[in-house]
């Protein structure tokens, strides 16, 4: 799996992607993605950081979406952020693998991609979703996460930089192994 997954990132678009350790709310770049809540109302760990970062305004548009389902994706302004998008998606509470966790959370990145080229990004940046208070474990996360960037920029021209932005080291770590090419 991991052999084949490191053959598929030489092969297309490697370069695009790009593992940081930052917080996300620091970044310059097109996009940013909230690991959200069904209710768009704003949490704790990078949901927290993002709507502190943003200033209260985000808090007000976010309440008027009607909310969001796990696996999809809602897009806001950027507000006080450097980043002009903030697209927030729902990942899944991981109840032991037997709720459809794996498909929601691949689903989570796709809706976010398709997202983002509805709305001409070029530069986005994810944290790893649901590996915070969700719980999924953190290889199949990373390994969910970079498979489907993987695939979706295969077919894609128009993003140039996705950043996969780390704050913890067991994650940064993971994404570094799937990422390296010998
Ligand atoms: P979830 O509820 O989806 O698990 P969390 O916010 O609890 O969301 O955690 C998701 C990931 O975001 C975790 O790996 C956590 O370490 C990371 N994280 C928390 N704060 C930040 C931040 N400011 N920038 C980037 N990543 C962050």
């Amino acid at each position: 799996m991991l052999f084949q997954l490191s053959l598929l990132v030489k092969s297309m678009n490697k370069d695009k992607i790009k593992i940081i350790n930052a917080d996300i709310t620091k970044l310059d770049v097109d996009a940013i993605v909230n690991a959200a809540n069904q209710a768009l109302c704003g949490g704790g760990g990078v949901d927290g950081a993002i709507h502190r970062a943003a200033g209260p305004e985000l808090l007000d548009v976010c309440k008027t979406l009607g909310g969001c389902n796990t696996g999809l994706a809602k897009r806001t302004p950027g507000f006080n952020l450097a980043a002009s998008h903030i697209i927030h998606t729902v990942g899944p509470v991981w109840y032991g693998g037997h709720k459809n966790e794996e498909d929601l959370l691949a689903s989570c990145y796709l809706e976010t991609l398709k997202l983002a080229s509805i709305h001409n990004v070029k530069s986005i940046a994810f944290p790893a979703i649901s590996t915070g208070a969700y719980r999924f474990p953190i290889k199949k996360a990373c390994d969910i996460a970079i498979k489907t960037i993987v695939e979706y920029l295969s077919s894609d021209n128009q993003l140039e930089r996705v950043l996969l932005v780390c704050f913890d080291a067991k994650i940064e770590r993971q994404y570094q192994k799937l990422l390296v090419i010998k």
